[in-house]
């Protein structure tokens, strides 16, 4: 059997036992990456870099001196800065990037140990739940619906793409809206975004700051819980960046949940909820009932307006981070232009796909004089109330279960054509954004169509803890079948 279907916590036991080499591990990605090129997963391949750290790090597991991901091949999402390596967002706009530092998320992971097999595909800078707007093209999911394969969700939906399709161990993600929650669930995989300020954002590129936060996609709970510990660290490099001390949430993880509240919030039972996943969410509460959890119906009155406070938000501050690309310091230029003024105009008009110029455009507008009062600042007041809706609930529960999606994925070719439908995606993710909560999904379900189903987690501030316990305790019940390993 390949190394590659390993789980990076057999990878770690095989590498230490000296089953194999590291060297081996990552060949095999490397031959499996060249195999399923038709995945559209990576943007820029690091092969040589990542055959050079391997031996490096087969040298510590002969000396003994092994660290916490030593050895274990990963795919980073392209909006992580790699010093000397190619970083574009998936933007024209930085088609030539070659940022001269390494983000803080990737260092921590290099100084565990992790070795980079490329950078992986999004949706351009990050907007997106389809990965359908690369400037790459298309990543797909190994997943298939008959013939055609399904969109492997976005904005992370390279990483997701290759985690399913194991073309990486595990990946990092980004999630602003539910960029990494929702490809997880449309893969079949799992993903978790930490609580905002876990993870630094210092060399992540900026979609919406205050919303951004990086997280991990793997293939089980546990391996999620071990990027993350090795991902997550304090940074004075970003202000927002929260100085709390990282717990070891791997070795920590207890399925025993008797005597766990979990939230059921009934504003999540919403219209347009596919009635597949409607079940499986009942079934996943039974679950958890089964396991000694006692459930509780909890009220979040504000869901409604999170979408549209998110389309506010998010926007806005896009339009202000994204301002800095005009192709006078690096990134494109635009080759013939007659004034400064017209050099900018051409230069992001050439440099920018047209979902992050909608966004640019609905952001300038709601930040502009005469708008900023009715739009941004009513958003933000919306903001508040979501924020405090989960602080009241979270007095009487430990966790929440939702569905992460309303829908299975969308198979190829058959996503959603109007520009609502498919922000209408988001709906179960973005509160978490929104009040800057830990969210993770967990793959329970296949359709009867055979497509994957994510049930969600949500906790309080710092409770990454108590998403992994409940997450691993469904992944046991659950027993879902990845995606097959052939
Ligand atoms: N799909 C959402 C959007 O398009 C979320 C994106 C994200 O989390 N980065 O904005």
């Amino acid at each position: 059997m390949s190394l590659t279907f390993k789980t990076i916590k057999e990878a770690k036991e095989g590498l230490q036992n000296k089953e194999f080499t590291v060297k081996e591990l990552v060949q095999e990605h490397i031959d499996r990456i060249e195999a399923h090129r038709q995945l559209n997963a990576y943007v820029t391949d690091t092969f040589e870099q990542a055959l050079t750290q391997a031996e490096q790090a087969q040298q510590r597991y002969n000396t003994g001196e092994a660290r916490g991901l030593e050895g274990i091949p990963l795919g980073i999402k392209d909006l992580y800065c790699t010093k000397g390596v190619k970083t574009t967002a998936c933007s024209k706009i930085l088609h030539n990037f070659v940022p001269p530092y390494e983000s803080t998320v990737t260092q921590n992971l290099f100084d565990a140990g992790a070795i980079m097999l490329g950078k992986l595909n999004m949706d351009e800078f990050a907007m997106g739940s389809a990965n359908l707007y690369s400037h790459f093209g298309a990543a797909k999911s190994p997943w298939k619906n008959g013939e055609k394969h399904l969109v492997p969700g976005g904005s992370s939906g390279g990483s997701a793409g290759a985690v399913a399709g194991y073309l990486a161990m595990g990946a990092t993600g980004s999630d602003t809206g539910g960029s990494i929650r929702q490809p997880a669930a449309f893969c079949g995989i799992v993903g978790i975004k930490p609580t905002y300020g876990r993870c630094s954002r210092y060399g992540m590129m900026a979609f919406a700051s205050s919303l951004d936060q990086a997280g991990p996609i793997t293939r089980s709970v546990y391996d999620a819980a071990l990027l993350l510990e090795h991902m997550a660290s304090f940074d004075a490099k970003d202000a927002t960046s929260k100085n709390v001390k990282v717990p070891s949430y791997a070795a920590n993880i207890n399925k025993d949940i008797k005597g766990l509240k979990v939230g059921i919030p009934k504003e999540y039972n919403m219209s347009g909820m596919d009635p597949e996943i409607g079940k499986a969410w009942e079934e996943a509460q039974q679950w958890l009932k089964a396991q000694g959890a006692e459930l509780v119906e909890v009220s979040l009155p504000n869901t409604q307006y999170a979408l549209p406070a998110y389309y506010i938000i998010a926007p806005a501050e896009a339009s202000s981070n994204l301002a800095r690309y005009d192709g006078v310091r690096y990134g494109h230029r635009a080759e013939s232009f007659e004034n400064l003024n017209d050099m900018y105009c051409s230069t992001r008009g050439e440099g920018f796909g047209a979902e992050v110029k909608k966004r640019l455009i609905i952001g300038t507008y709601v930040l502009s004089a005469g708008h900023y009062d009715a739009y941004y600042l009513k958003a933000k007041k919306v903001q508040q109330l979501i924020r405090n809706d989960f602080k009241n609930a979270f007095k009487d529960v430990d966790v929440m279960l939702t569905p992460t999606t309303p829908t299975p994925a969308f198979t190829e070719g058959e996503e959603p054509k109007d520009p609502v439908t498919m922000y209408l995606n988001d709906v179960l993710t973005v509160s978490a954004n929104i009040a800057g909560i830990p969210g993770m999904s967990v793959p329970t379900h296949l359709t009867q169509a055979g497509l994957p189903i994510g049930m969600q987690l949500l906790g309080p501030h710092f409770r990454e803890d108590t998403l992994f316990n409940v997450g691993a305790a469904l992944e046991e019940v659950a027993q879902f079948p990845m995606f097959p390993k052939q």
